[in-house]
């Protein structure tokens, strides 16, 4: 039996990639360490944990990525790693960047260093990088070898800690994979992000809040097919993956604009039902995936497509409000621009 560790495994992403090998992997057992910061919740979980702590393949451990013991007791146990817990919100880094670069840098080095130690176990590490710290394309699609050029304080964060896991690779040879997803929507995402906000806010009759102009663009990749890559990455042979870093994305970009137009015509025939506020500082403009590289290397490609996953996605929020009703009051991020002008984001 293989023991798998996700951490932030409560959350959106963990969260669909642990149901994802809950399903496909019944001789697997899954370890989850997640602290349930506000976008943490047990109720993502594949199994009820107020039933039962240790099912014989799932364990639920509510601890911070920061607790070096912790991180190595549970390191020592699997075979493999992927490691999603960071904090994940733009505009929150805006105005509470240190917790950010505590989590996202100095939580992944805990687990790097873990790796290092039980190296003799640990057969893959995963590491969940993302498309933010390219900042905006300098080219049409970006491919890895894109620069990195973070523009706010999450992407500086994350691509601090993307290049900490690849100079462990570099120096101590630890069996690390980097993954750089582009914009993920699905099931369970958490209200502060773009589509979630949106939908609920067609459901409550609100308007939807679109950041300056709507022309900023993203790629936008359904969690189904980021999970999928991440399965592929965990159980590819070491040479081909090991020491790489792979982009997952549509290989299409659409702007805010455009998205709330879409999901407005799905849901609601008034057509006008946005209004336009001050733009995010460190806004990236554009992003568009070039996932050539994991296509060739692991065959991998998108299977969701946009219009099919909105559906899914709007159908998942529909009939879960009972979920989502309590985060309500998180939809909007106050934060302070760089004139000093407050703002809801
Ligand atoms: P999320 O905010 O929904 O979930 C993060 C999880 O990590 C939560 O369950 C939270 O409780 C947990 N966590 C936070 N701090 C922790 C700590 N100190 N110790 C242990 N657990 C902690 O995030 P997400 O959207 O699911 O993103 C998951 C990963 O994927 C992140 O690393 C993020 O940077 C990356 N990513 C996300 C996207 C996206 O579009 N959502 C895109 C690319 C990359």
């Amino acid at each position: 039996m293989k023991t798998i560790l996700i951490t932030g495994g409560a959350g959106f992403i963990g969260s669909n990639f642990a149901h994802y090998i809950y399903e496909k992997y019944p001789d697997y057992r899954i370890l989850v360490l997640d602290a349930l910061t506000y976008a943490g919740s047990v109720e993502n979980l594949p199994v009820d944990i107020c039933k039962e702590f240790d099912n014989g393949r799932f364990q639920f451990w509510n601890g911070n990525v920061l607790n070096a013991e912790l991180v190595g007791t549970l390191v020592a146990e699997s075979d493999y790693i992927v490691h999603f817990a960071a904090e994940s919100h733009v505009t929150r880094s805006i105005y509470d960047n240190k917790l950010f670069f505590e989590t996202d840098v100095l939580g992944t080095q805990a687990i790097a260093n873990a790796v290092c130690k039980y190296q003799d176990k640990v057969e893959r590490f995963i590491h969940i990088s993302t498309s933010e710290v390219y900042g905006t394309a300098e080219s049409g699609a970006m491919d890895e070898e894109h620069p990195l050029n973070p523009m706010s304080p999450y992407a500086a964060a994350k691509a601090g800690a993307d290049r900490l896991v690849y100079s462990y690779w570099s120096t101590y040879n630890i069996p690390a994979v980097i993954i750089r997803p582009f914009n993920n929507y699905g099931a369970r995402q958490h209200l502060e992000k773009v589509i979630p906000r949106f939908v609920t806010s067609v459901i409550l009759d609100e308007k939807l809040r679109v950041h300056g102009d709507g022309q900023s663009s993203r790629d936008f990749i359904h969690t189904d097919d980021t999970c999928r890559a991440i399965d592929m990455a965990l159980h590819a042979p070491q040479d081909k993956v090991v020491g790489e870093v792979f982009n997952v994305g549509s290989g299409q970009h659409r702007s805010i604009l455009s998205i709330a137009q879409d999901i407005t015509s799905i849901m609601c025939t008034d057509k006008q039902c946005w209004v336009h506020v001050g733009n995010r500082p460190g806004q990236v403009m554009r992003h568009t995936c070039d996932y050539g590289k994991i296509k060739d290397v692991l065959g991998w490609e998108p299977c969701v497509d946009w219009d099919e996953g909105l559906k899914r996605v709007i159908r998942w929020y529909s009939e879960n409000e009972e979920w989502w009703r309590k985060m309500l009051w998180m939809r909007g991020i106050p934060i302070i621009t760089a004139e000093g002008k407050k703002e809801l984001h």
